[in-house]
């Protein structure tokens, strides 16, 4: 009988995380040396911000069209 080797073990992995590429991190196990892609933050999510404000925007809008049409 042959014990297989198991690779994907329960490695609790401790990711070292190199130098950023692009978006992404290149992640190293510590333990396994499994390799992992990480995406890195990303920073300034503008839309959410521009969204908001133009949402405001448009109530106003709207408030005004129906103090205009009063
Ligand atoms: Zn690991």
């Amino acid at each position: 009988m042959s014990e297989e080797i198991v690779t994907d073990s329960d490695c609790i992995h401790h990711w070292m995380i190199g130098r950023p590429n692009g978006p992404t991190s290149m992640g190293t196990c510590k333990i396994c040396g499994l390799e992992q892609e990480f995406k890195n933050s990303i920073q300034g999510s503008g839309w959410d911000r521009d969204g908001g404000r133009r949402r405001a925007a448009a109530a106003a809008a709207q408030r005004n069209k129906a103090k205009a049409g009063g």
